[in-house]
């Protein structure tokens, strides 16, 4: 059974000021999705360690999955903003898995629009915007996945299209997935001879190994394996040997989302710690009394707050074309080792209750260590930053 939580207007979207009447309508929607269609099932298909199509298919009837996404495709316009509030909605259930089960198309749909073939996208991309099929990004292989330059798996060119042979691993809804958007090298070692292509998942000469993890556990992670899977020519996405910069852009949107989640969860501990704090009784009064467990409260504040603010600037950078890659992932950095903090408060003021399933804040604290490894780790997002920010000659 879920604790409850004590709301707080700071980190509730719908009393913020400065949202426009599609924020709000966007975010409640999200919301109701999560009380109707979420909570209720949660518990068990973390156990089953997968999501049912059919959520996909409620998410893209309600325009979830399609957000931002070109119009073309059957996408609806909107702002970077209104995709971040879609992920403070959906975090309210609590589980990360949830996110990146369901929006595990949301990372390689970019590519096939920006760059895929007419049959691909006509054949693919209507119907992952839709819901109604999954996808997902295939870059991590298992000998290493933050040096993207470095991977090995290998597509030749045959008669009549090409064949790929090699492994990715950690692959989010791999076991599910319709469609594989595989990174793979066509050329000379390095960052220029890597192309991208567009794979049905069932094709022939795959398998598929499901991975067993710490956290997410309602999305499905996957070791797939590429055995001479033919490919027809025009499941190249973008020209030979130019899926590198694909692949680099691509990890903004990912990265500054899993900003927003990361905060997003935070919001959750806090909420749920703070009706724990209020309720509980000790030493004769509510631990909220006590001062040393009320400033742990504004404390947990003052590292959400600026990240949100953060966030929304950037995302409205990113809108017009100006965002700083090295900005993102400082972002995602301190977003990420704020839900790291804020996680670990909350279970300390949640006492013995806070070890136990039942409380959100606990899976959330399982959580932490892939969002600051997943889509860009930690030291490689500073890395990142040190380039892109000037602190490197
Ligand atoms: C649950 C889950 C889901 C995932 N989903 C996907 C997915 O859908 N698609 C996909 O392609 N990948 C996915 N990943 C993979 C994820 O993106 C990688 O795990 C991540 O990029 C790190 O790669 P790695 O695990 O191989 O670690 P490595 O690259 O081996 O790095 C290990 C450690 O060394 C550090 N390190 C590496 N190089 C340097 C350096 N030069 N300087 C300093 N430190 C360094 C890293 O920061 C990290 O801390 C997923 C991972 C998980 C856990």
């Amino acid at each position: 059974m879920e604790l409850p939580r004590q709301s707080l207007a700071a980190l509730d979207p719908l009393q913020w000021s400065d949202q426009t009447d599609e924020h709000r309508a966007i975010y409640k929607s999200s919301l109701r999705f999560v009380e109707q269609s979420i909570k209720p099932n949660l518990d068990r298909w973390e156990r089953e360690g997968m999501l049912p199509k059919e959520l996909h298919r409620e998410a893209g009837a309600l325009g979830l999955t399609s957000l931002g996404f070109p119009e073309a495709f059957g996408g609806t316009p909107a702002d970077s903003w209104s995709r971040a509030l879609v992920t403070w909605g959906l975090s309210q259930a609590g589980a990360g898995g949830v996110i990146a089960g369901l929006m595990s198309h949301s990372i390689m749909v970019w590519p096939l629009a920006v760059a895929g073939s007419t049959r691909i996208q006509s054949e693919f991309l209507p119907r992952l915007l839709a819901g109604e099929l999954i996808g997902s990004l295939c870059i991590t292989e298992a000998s290493g996945g933050s040096d993207v330059a470095a991977l090995q798996t290998r597509a030749v060119a045959t008669e009549g299209g090409w064949a790929l042979n090699g492994s990715k691993i950690y692959i989010t809804s791999g076991m599910r997935a319709d469609l594989l958007l595989v990174a793979a090298r066509t050329g000379m070692r390095g960052s220029q001879g890597i192309s991208l292509f567009a794979v049905p998942g069932d094709a022939q000469g795959i398998s598929k190994h499901a991975l067993e993890k710490t956290g997410w556990l309602c999305s499905d992670t996957a070791a797939l394996f590429f055995d001479n899977v033919f490919l027809p020519h025009d499941a190249l996405v973008g020209e030979l040997h130019r899926g590198f910069p694909l692949v680099m852009q691509n990890f903004n949107a990912e990265r500054l989302l899993m900003a927003v989640q990361a905060l997003a969860m935070a919001s959750v501990c806090v909420e749920e710690s703070l009706s724990w704090a209020w309720s509980r009784q000790s030493f004769g009064q509510s631990l909220i009394q006590h001062q040393a467990i009320r400033h742990k409260f504004s404390k947990m504040l003052q590292s959400i707050l600026p990240c949100v603010h953060w966030a929304r600037r950037l995302c409205e950078a990113m809108d017009q074309g100006r965002a700083n890659a090295g900005e993102i992932a400082l972002l995602k950095n301190a977003a990420t080792r704020c839900m790291r903090d804020v996680a670990d408060e909350a279970i300390q003021v949640l006492g013995g209750q806070g070890f136990m399933r039942s409380s959100a804040s606990e899976r959330i604290y399982r959580e932490v260590k892939v969002m600051m490894i997943g889509g860009g780790a930690d030291e490689i997002m500073h890395e990142l930053a040190c380039r892109q920010l000037g602190v490197m000659p």
